[in-house]
């Protein structure tokens, strides 16, 4: 049996938000590849632009290459509508106007669906996870209420965006928790060719994340073995 449940699949939109350049192709661009293939409206929102991801480019020229990059990437696995908050890279605070922002898209998205960071302590394995990823990944959870009651954020309203409670789900991929999966064996390589895209910050890495192949193809076998298909990308999949 397996041990993972089908991700839903009766949802029209999703925004995915988080905090760099890359974060979803390391964990959930196999998937966004299989749901635009499927019709499904994908949008991102990077909450920065990575500029202080690349060890040997200054932040002012990495924002830029960066932000080309992930646009790159989005459009290989089908999303054109890539959005950057310019939030610092490396020292994303919990803060009220992240919320709000965050709040901002999801009414103007209307998702069913929202995609984040995982924001647990840490990646299956035991690595410990990074402070933006916790930071984007509580604070869309909380903007995902927010979105919602429209007496918070009342400047919103004002901005003409009604509230929005229609997401059904957030989704964290890479959650050391996972509990739904989806079948990405025909998605694979799209995923694979959109973490490529960002080749300056590939070019940079050392060490097992720099090679996108081996790096993708052993997280989506795992995954596949719990949800008994040769390739799957696994979600902790939280109920609104
Ligand atoms: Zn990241």
């Amino acid at each position: 049996m397996s041990e993972l449940a089908a991700m839903p699949s009766d949802f029209t939109r999703a925004l995915a938000v988080v905090a760099h350049p890359d974060d979803m192709e390391y964990g959930a661009a196999g998937a966004v590849a299989r749901w635009t293939a499927e019709g499904k409206k994908i949008a991102y929102l990077l909450l920065t632009r990575g500029e202080a991801g690349i060890d040997t480019m200054e932040p002012a020229e990495a924002a830029r290459v960066r932000e080309r990059e992930q646009r790159e990437s989005a459009a290989i696995v089908g999303v054109t509508d890539v959005e950057f908050l310019d939030y610092p890279d490396g020292v994303l605070e919990p803060s009220l106007a992240l919320r709000r922002d965050i709040a901002a898209a999801i009414r103007r998205y209307r998702p069913e669906l929202v995609i984040t960071n995982n924001f647990r302590e840490t990646w299956p394995g035991g690595a410990l996870n990074m402070a933006d990823h916790r930071v984007a990944g509580q604070a869309t959870l909380d903007a995902v209420r927010d979105a919602a009651n429209r007496w918070v954020f009342r400047e919103l309203l004002e901005d003409g965006l009604e509230k929005w409670d229609g997401v059904r789900w957030v989704a964290l991929p890479g959650s050391p928790h996972p509990t739904h999966a989806v079948d990405i064996t025909g998605s694979f390589e799209a995923s694979v060719a959109s973490l490529r895209a960002h080749a300056a910050y590939l070019a940079a890495l050392e060490g097992e994340l720099a090679d996108p192949e081996p790096f993708l193809r052993d997280m989506a076998e795992q995954a596949g073995a719990q949800f008994g298909c040769p390739l799957a990308c696994s979600f902790e999949l939280l109920t609104m």
